[in-house]
This record gives structure tokens, C-alpha cells and sequence, in this order.
């Protein structure tokens, strides 16, 4: 079996290979060659810990394991380690054997930032030049820092609840040689491409702060009861997620499909678009959504990349097992 540690996980992947596995498995899950397994997710009653499995499985890549880990709060204060902790072990799917087991920790990050990016490179429109941020915490920066490399931007404007957080989204401009404005809820109008991705549990964002011709990206929403969109705005989008049974009981579409204002059959594979099944935007006015929820194919795409890098730069532990 291999091992890649976490150490390792930053000198080897890049956001561009993380793109292309994800955009390759949201493919594959459309064209019905990948499938999610359903997710556990446990509050164990130790240490206020939320754990839990995604997994799946690709035939087409011929990835077959799960992600487990979660959420401990006290970790930064008890043990000075980050509070979100997890692991991805890929099994051989010709024999069931385990194959690698791979830090999952930067990759979560990497792979659910892709999956925006995705979202955006075939949903938003090509003139998009100001991106509005809703979230300025951890995975706020890794999802601007990749959302920027798909379109010529040249605005960002951001909103976060501990406006003192914003720094994090400034910085990130800074980096790209882009100027940042922190802004009301209102000012979102301007915005040609929103991400969401705070930890809310209410809606933050109206259905009338977002303006015709907008692509939004809802990437915060990933657990029954989070919410960061009025759910009338998804009546208003052609809505798109990453696993549409994922979406209607975790994403953000939980919330206008229990209030009955969309169906399940008003979501669309985000996979679809990328294949060609599915026309994605059909005009410059179009509003569209992508229900970011966080599948375990995602980590299992971007885990076998990093074991692959990992072996071509000799930096895979071999153990026998
Ligand atoms: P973080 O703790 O670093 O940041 C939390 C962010 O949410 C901050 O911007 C904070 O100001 C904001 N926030 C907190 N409470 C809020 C409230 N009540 N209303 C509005 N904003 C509030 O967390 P993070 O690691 O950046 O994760 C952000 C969210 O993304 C979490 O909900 C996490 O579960 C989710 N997430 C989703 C995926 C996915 O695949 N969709 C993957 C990883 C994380």
C-alpha cells in the first residue's frame, strides 16, 4: 500500500490538476460511468466531533474508496492542530485491496474549490469581470484564488459577516494584482460571478441582490440546515449541482425543494454541461446557480492524482500491508 502524507500534498498537487479530476468526474457521474455512495455523517458524542464517509465509486477511472473525517472543534485549542481532519484510502477495485492512503486535509480545500471553478469555467458568462464573495474564511481564499484563473476579472467585492475576516479575500486580491472592496449585501448586484461559502444556518443573500446574467456558485451548504441563499432564488436560476440527490437533502436546494418552490427535476447534473448533454446558460440574462455539496468522488478523483505525482516524484511511502 502507498501512503502520501499531508506534508506532502502541497508540493505536489496544483490547482490545475485538481481542476481537471474534478471536472473529469462530475463527467464521468453524468454520463452514469461514477456514483456516490451515501454519505454518513455522526455527531460520535466526543469532543462536540462531527464525523463521518463519502464514498464512491468511478468505473471509469477506476477509483473505488471513501474520505473519512470531519469536524473537531477543539482541535486548534487542545492539540494545535487544524478543526478539520481527514483521511481518503482508495481500494483496488479489481480486488478490494487497499491501495493508498492519502492525507485529506489541503486536498478537501483544493477539490471543493475546483469544483466552483468548474462550475464556473461552463456556466458563467465569458464577460464576466467582478466576482462577488460571500465567506472569508478558510476555503474562501482557496476558492477565489481559483475562481480568478477562469475569467479576466478585474474587481473583487466581498461580504462576510466578521467583516474583519476580509482581510483573507483583500490578500488574495492583492496576490492576483486585483483590486478588493468590501461591500454590502445589496452591492452584489454588481457582481457577474458570486461564491457563497460560510457556515450559515439562514439564508444571507436575497433574491434581488443578485442581478440577471449572474452565475452563482453555493459552496457553504453542505449539511442538513445550512443555508446561504433566499430559496426563491433558485425559482429565478436554471439551478446546476454536483449530485442532485446530494443537493435536494444537503445542498442548498434542501430549502426551496421543502418548500416546494423547485423539484428535483429542475436540477441539472453540472456533469451534463460538461459532456455536452445539457446546453447549460442559454442566454447573457441567464441567472445560474451551482449547488456546490461536496461529493466523496471529488476527493477520490483528486486522491488518485496525488498518488500518481506522488510515485512519478518517488515521494510515496511503500508499506507492506
Ligand atoms: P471557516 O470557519 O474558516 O469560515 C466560516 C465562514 O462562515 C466565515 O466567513 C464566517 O464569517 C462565516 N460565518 C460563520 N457563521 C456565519 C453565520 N451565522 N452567517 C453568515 N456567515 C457565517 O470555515 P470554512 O472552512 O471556510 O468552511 C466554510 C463552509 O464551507 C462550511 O460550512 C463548510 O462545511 C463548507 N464546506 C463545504 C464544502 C463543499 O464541498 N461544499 C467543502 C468544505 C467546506
Amino acid at each position: 500500500m502507498l501512503i502520501v502524507p499531508e506534508r506532502e500534498i502541497a508540493d505536489l498537487m496544483t490547482r490545475e490538476a485538481a481542476f481537471a479530476a474534478v471536472e473529469k468526474v462530475f463527467a464521468a457521474m453524468a454520463a452514469g460511468d461514477a456514483y456516490n455512495f451515501p454519505v454518513v455523517r455522526e455527531a460520535i458524542g466526543h469532543e462536540d466531533a462531527l464525523y463521518g464517509f463519502k464514498g464512491g465509486f468511478d468505473r471509469a477511472g477506476l477509483t473505488l474508496g471513501l474520505k473519512a473525517g470531519g469536524y473537531w472543534p477543539n482541535n486548534i485549542a487542545k492539540h494545535g492542530i487544524i478543526n478539520h481532519q481527514s483521511t481518503v484510502i482508495l481500494f483496488d477495485p479489481d480486488t478490494g485491496k487497499a491501495k493508498a492512503m492519502v492525507g485529506g486535509n489541503l486536498l478537501t480545500a483544493l477539490r471543493t474549490a475546483a469544483a466552483s471553478s468548474v462550475s464556473i469555467r461552463h456556466l458563467a458568462r465569458s464577460d464576466a469581470r467582478v466576482i462577488g464573495m460571500i465567506g472569508a474564511g478558510h476555503q474562501a481564499r482557496f476558492q477565489l484564488r481559483a475562481a480568478l484563473e477562469q475569467r479576466d476579472f478585474e474587481k473583487v467585492i466581498g461580504w462576510n459577516l466578521h467583516p474583519e475576516m476580509l482581510s483573507n479575500l483583500e490578500e488574495v486580491a492583492t496576490e492576483a494584482g486585483l483590486p478588493f472592496e468590501a461591500v454590502q449585501l445589496d452591492d452584489m448586484t454588481r457582481a457577474d460571478v458570486i461564491i457563497s461559502i460560510t457556515s450559515s444556518f439562514d439564508a444571507i443573500l436575497s433574491a434581488d441582490q443578485v442581478a440577471a446574467g449572474t452565475h452563482i456558485a453555493c459552496m457553504g451548504t453542505d449539511t442538513k440546515g445550512k443555508q446561504e441563499v433566499d430559496p426563491r432564488l433558485l425559482t429565478r436560476a436554471q439551478v446546476f449541482t454536483d449530485e442532485v440527490a446530494q443537493s435536494v437533502t444537503i445542498g442548498e436546494a434542501q430549502h426551496a425543494v421543502g418548500q416546494s418552490l423547485v423539484s428535483e427535476s429542475d436540477i441539472a447534473q453540472l456533469g451534463a454541461v460538461i459532456n455536452g448533454a445539457h446546453p447549460g446558460r442559454t442566454s447573457d440574462a441567464d441567472i445560474t446557480l451551482f449547488d456546490g455539496t461536496g461529493v466523496g468522488l471529488q476527493d477520490l478523483a483528486v486522491a488518485a492524482a496525488v498518488v500518481d505525482l506522488a510515485v512519478e516524484r518517488g515521494v510515496a511511502i511503500e508499506v507492506d500491508f
